[in-house]
Order: C-alpha cells, then sequence, then structure tokens
C-alpha cells in the first residue's frame, strides 16, 4: 500500500514537472525560432545592400542558402531543447520519488504503528475473553458443580472483568490523550495524591508511608494526572514484595517543580527491560508469568505526563525495589 502510494505521488510530482518543462520549453523554442528567422532575414537584407551578391550568388539563392542554415539551427535547438528537457525529467522524476519516500515516511511509520497497537489491543482483548469462555464451557458442561465451584468461576470471570474494564478505560485515556491538546485547570495535586493513596490502601488492605508537602497545586486535567497515580501506586502494589510489602510516597517541592516519588520493595527492573518499559503494551520478562497485567498503564503514564510538560523517570535496582519519580512543571 505504502509503495503504490510513493508511485502515485512520484506520477503527480512528475506530471507536475511535464506540465511545468512544457509551459517552459514551447514558447522558449518559439522566441529562439523566431529570432533566428529575424537575424537571418537581416543578414540577407545587409548582403544585399552591400551589394555582395554582385560578387557571390545570385539572391534567390542566397535566400535558399538562408533558409537552410537557419532550418539546421532549428532543428539543433529544438534537439538541445528536448536534450535538456529529457535531462531535467530524469533527474525530476528521481527526486519525486525522493521527497514521495519523505514525505509518506511519517504517515507509514504511524500506520505500522496503528496495526502494531490494534494487533497487541486484540490480543489483550482476546486473553481474557478466552479464558472466561473456557471456564464458562467447564462449568456448564459439569452438571455436578458444586456452589462453591460454580463461585470461584464467577469470582475468576469477575476477575478477566475487570482487566476488561481497565484495558477498555486504558484505550480510551490513549486515544484521548492522542486526539486532543489537553486543557485542564489549576487543582490541589497534594490532595488529588493523599486521595488516591488512602484508596489503595482501603482497597487492598495495607499500609503506605507517606510525605505529602501540602497546598501543592498544578495545572491539567486532573482526571489525567490522577490516572497516572492510580497506575504508579498499583504497580507499586502489584510488584512489592508478597509478604512483607513496602511502598513509599512523597510529594516535594524543588526548584519550579514538584516531585511525587513512588518507592516499592519489589524485585526491581531488569536491566534488559529497562528501556522498554514505557512503551505500550510491554510487560517484563519476568513479570508476565508472575502477575497479571497489560503493558499499558507506564506507557500511558507517561504519555500524560509529557503532555503536562512533565517528566517520569525510575530508579531500580535487581532485588531491592523500584522508585518512580514524577516531576510536574509548577502551575
Ligand atoms: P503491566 O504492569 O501491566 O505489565 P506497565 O506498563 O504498568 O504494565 O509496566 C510495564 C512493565 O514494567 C511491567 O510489566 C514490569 O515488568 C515493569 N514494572 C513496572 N512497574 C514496576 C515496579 N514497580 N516494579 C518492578 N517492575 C515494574
Amino acid at each position: 500500500m505504502f509503495r503504490s502510494a510513493v508511485n502515485k505521488l512520484t506520477a503527480w510530482y512528475v506530471a507536475a514537472l511535464l506540465v511545468i518543462i512544457l509551459v517552459y520549453s514551447v514558447p522558449m523554442y518559439r522566441i529562439a525560432s523566431d529570432r533566428l528567422d529575424r537575424t537571418s532575414r537581416r543578414q540577407g537584407d545587409i548582403l544585399v545592400q552591400k551589394q555582395v551578391i554582385f560578387l557571390g550568388p545570385s539572391p534567390d539563392d542566397i535566400r535558399g542558402l538562408r533558409q537552410a542554415v537557419v532550418a539546421d539551427e532549428k532543428s539543433d535547438l529544438l534537439r538541445q531543447i528536448a536534450l535538456i528537457d529529457v535531462i531535467l525529467l530524469v533527474l525530476g522524476t528521481t527526486a519525486s520519488y525522493y521527497f514521495a519516500k519523505k514525505t509518506l515516511h511519517p504517515i507509514e511509520e504511524a500506520h505500522i504503528a496503528q496495526t502494531r497497537f490494534t494487533a497487541d489491543a486484540s490480543h489483550q482483548l482476546r486473553t481474557p475473553l478466552a479464558t472466561m469462555q473456557s471456564e464458562i464451557e467447564v462449568a456448564m458442561r459439569n452438571s455436578k458443580s458444586t456452589k462453591s465451584e460454580l463461585e470461584s468461576t464467577l469470582s475468576s470471570n469477575l476477575e478477566e472483568i475487570a482487566r476488561l474494564n481497565r484495558l477498555s478505560t486504558q484505550l480510551l485515556l490513549l486515544t484521548k490523550i492522542d486526539n486532543n491538546s489537553l486543557s485542564g485547570s489549576e487543582f490541589s495535586w497534594s490532595k488529588t495524591i493523599s486521595k488516591k493513596i488512602l484508596n489503595t490502601e482501603s482497597r487492598y488492605n495495607m499500609k503506605i508511608s507517606s510525605n505529602i508537602k501540602a497546598n501543592i497545586s498544578v495545572r491539567g486535567e486532573e482526571s489525567l494526572l490522577s490516572e497516572v497515580v492510580t497506575i504508579l501506586l498499583e504497580n507499586a502494589v502489584k510488584y512489592a514484595d508478597k509478604k512483607h510489602p513496602k511502598i513509599e510516597v512523597s510529594l516535594s517541592k524543588a526548584s519550579k517543580k514538584n516531585v511525587l516519588i513512588i518507592s516499592d520493595n519489589g524485585p526491581g527492573i531488569d536491566l534488559k527491560d529497562l528501556p522498554k518499559i514505557f512503551d505500550r503494551f510491554y510487560r517484563g520478562k519476568q513479570t508476565i508469568e508472575n502477575s497479571s497485567g497489560n503493558g499499558l498503564g507506564l506507557a500511558l503514564a507517561k504519555e500524560i505526563t509529557e503532555k503536562h510538560g512533565g517528566h517520569i523517570s525510575v530508579n531500580t535496582k535487581v532485588g531491592k525495589g523500584s522508585s518512580f519519580s514524577l516531576t510536574l512543571p509548577q502551575k
């Protein structure tokens, strides 16, 4: 598809070039051949006036000779213009192909990214659906299923539905930030973070140690920025040590910016995974086997943060834990 688009665009460039060459060459030839006619006529008149004709050929011979020379000159002129036109056309076609490719390259990249994104998203949708389908089929086939077996099937189905819900929310958010420039207003960043910490503590029945500087405000879309906090907190909960989870959150002010740090005592991030963890749908090699997820969280967090003029980074030590820093400009 991309190749045919390049060829079509090249053809349009060449057609435009051809029109320009013709518009330029035809009048050029006309003007130059008129000049030749006029010069040759004037030269003939001068010869007659100076009576050179008495010494040489008759006026008719001179006219004939003159016309033959002019015809020669004109065909030379035509050949030269045609040659220049062909050279221009060849160079133009090569340049057109190059520029067509260059023009369409970003579109090709966007198309490839879009195709990859659709394939990844479909894969992420299919996995929970397939799990739910097989669990329901097994439960239906077994007519002697006990109440507790059915309850366990339903609760597993609910988990898959929650995963699907999370995935569709994140996909919608990605589309939203891809297509819109964000507006938003000023809001209390300190309060948003404190609220999220309380929610996480009660949801997972755990304690998070926090040090949140009060009265820090930021400008942006609160729903999106609080989604970033949710992603980082949920990752911290998910990856923290299972037996003795330790999660710390701090919000502080530095020069012209504020820094949110969320740390955990999880397994840390492998060096091989580190450059890719902010890519869409990327999941760490170890993580895939040990925990559920769709690999969209950090990509979304990064894109939302950058749309707000901020920056997200990670500090990690394998076996010790990870610490994510989110920096936003002061409002
Ligand atoms: P998900 O958690 O659904 O896999 P994310 O985009 O949130 O997707 O994270 C991408 C990858 O980054 C994870 O698969 C995991 O390997 C790694 N990662 C993210 N947060 C942490 C963390 N706190 N500790 C260890 N690894 C992490």
